[in-house]
């Protein structure tokens, strides 16, 4: 007698891109449309669940920091229970499910529970949120490279504190920070007091590549006070770097741009 184990699903980590549909990799819209459930991060823009099966199951897991929140572990176990149950899963994360996406966790998971995992690149907002406004983190005049960092460090103790900006202030790359918004003085003020020059260029960019863009651009030293009065909130990228001077904020009716 031969007895067969049963099937278990699959899991596509799939980055959504940073916004803008368009976005999109052709790969995510193919992944997305082989899913029976979709657990979809709040970052994850609407407008790709058009690529859903129409009898796909479509869960909202948002997590947003300070938001009402679905916890990760919770998250982990939806995912598990629906891939044991034999069906595909696309786990939907905004940008890329691998920077600062907690998609190496999961994917972590899924190998320790046997269950396959394909993870689907995306366009990360670090570098596609800054190129709408022309600036080429790379520049290779300006930059001899990018640095993606953290503005918002683990607070359960583990590994992956606070980053060490004065060492940043003088690593010589454009800085692109991610989830800075909430601490953006006290980081403006570490890595000048690191060393970096107080009229450094920098710039935030609110909901990139959306329609509801918005951007500033200032100094090192002003950033905190213009993104303030201009009241930017999250999700935004900050970039700090020469290759700010190249920025340029399109004429469009919600898009504000001020020079400090
Ligand atoms: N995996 C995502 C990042 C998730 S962390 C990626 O690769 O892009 C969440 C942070 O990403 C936000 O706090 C913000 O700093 C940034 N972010 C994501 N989408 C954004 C957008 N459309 N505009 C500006 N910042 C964005």
């Amino acid at each position: 007698m031969t007895t067969y184990a049963p099937r278990t699903g699959k899991v596509y980590l799939i980055g959504a891109g940073p916004g803008d549909p368009e976005l999109l990799t052709l790969k995510a819209v193919r992944a997305l449309g082989r899913c029976d459930v979709l657990l979809v991060d709040d970052l994850a823009d609407t407008a790709v669940l058009e690529h859903a099966r129409s009898d796909a199951r479509i869960v909202r897991v948002g997590k947003r920091g300070g938001c009402r929140s679905t916890p990760q572990a919770f998250i982990e176990r939806l995912m598990l229970r629906y891939a044991r149950a034999g069906l595909t899963v696309g786990r939907v994360k905004g940008g890329d499910p691998f920077v600062f996406g907690r998609g190496g966790e999961e994917m972590q998971t899924l190998r320790r529970a046997g269950i396959e995992c394909e993870v689907v690149s995306g366009l990360s907002a670090g570098i596609a949120v800054p190129a709408t406004l022309g600036v080429p983190v790379t520049h290779r005049d300006m930059a001899c490279g990018v640095t993606f960092v953290t503005g918002h460090a683990r607070e359960d103790g583990q590994p992956g504190r606070e980053p060490d900006w004065s060492a940043l202030a003088r690593c010589g790359t454009t800085l692109v920070i991610y989830m800075g918004m909430r601490k953006l003085a006290s980081i403006a003020e570490a890595l000048h007091a690191g060393g970096l020059a107080a009229d450094t260029p920098a710039c935030a960019i609110q909901n990139g590549t959306r329609d509801s863009q918005r951007a500033v651009i200032s100094t090192l030293r002003d950033l905190p006070q213009v993104v303030a009065d201009a009241k930017l909130g999250s999700p935004a990228i900050v970039v700090i770097g020469e290759v700010v001077n190249l920025a340029e904020v399109a004429e469009q009716a919600e898009a504000l741009s001020m020079r400090a």
